[in-house]
């Protein structure tokens, strides 16, 4: 009668439960199915409704790490819960734009071919076979590699004074046309750094 227990804590067996939950966590005690992080106190999270072995239970998720591993279950959460009037509940379409800004990020990093500052002083130019110093610029591009009888192209690292040599290679994958615009979209540079980087890769032909 007097059970002020949390709902969601150990309910009741009859108790109907939501099939998602979007709430402010009420104890620090959950942890995140994402990242496996706890969840701090207050913070929102998504409740996903599972069957487990000892009954219906929420899957808990940091609301961040939700809205990147299952965004259409965020947008559910958003539309069931209007009782939720919380004015710090970040607006959906907020969410969503840090999930496209991290995309971007990350594509970006993917893409070559691309230029950066060598982070540490171990890798190699698969061009020369000489280590590319820390700190000197790396120029990333593209080669076709076999693998189970099927080519797909690959990231290799190269000096910028060898670029010339790995995109003329046969099995070269990044063309020479458009390269340099390809760089100054990929890279995400200051102008000036791009000007030094094309400077230390010098003409292409
Ligand atoms: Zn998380
Ligand atoms: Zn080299």
């Amino acid at each position: 009668m007097t059970e002020t227990n949390e709902p969601t804590g150990n309910p009741s067996a009859d108790a109907p439960k939501a099939p998602l939950v979007l709430e402010r966590a009420r104890s620090s005690r959950s942890s995140c199915k994402a990242c496996k992080k706890p969840i701090q106190k207050d913070k929102f999270r998504l409740g996903v409704l599972i069957e487990g072995p000892f009954g219906p239970g929420y899957l808990w998720h940091h609301l961040s790490c939700a809205a990147r591993r299952r965004f259409d279950d965020v947008v559910q959460a958003y539309d069931e819960a209007p009782k939720l009037f919380d004015p710090e509940l970040p607006p959906l379409n907020e969410l969503k734009q840090n999930l496209e800004v991290e995309e971007k990020k990350k594509a970006k990093k993917k893409e070559a071919p691309y230029v950066e500052r060598a982070k540490t002083g171990r890798s190699k130019c698969r061009v020369c076979d000489q280590l590319i110093a820390e700190g000197d610029w790396r120029v990333i591009v593209l080669r076709n590699v076999e693998f189970y009888n099927q080519t797909r192209s690959g990231p290799i690292n190269v000096h910028p004074r060898c670029v010339r040599a790995a995109l003329d290679a046969p099995d070269s994958a990044t063309p020479k046309e458009g390269f340099v615009q390809a760089m100054r979209d990929n890279s995400g540079l200051a102008d000036a750094d791009l000007a030094n980087a094309l400077a230390a890769i010098g003409a292409l032909s």
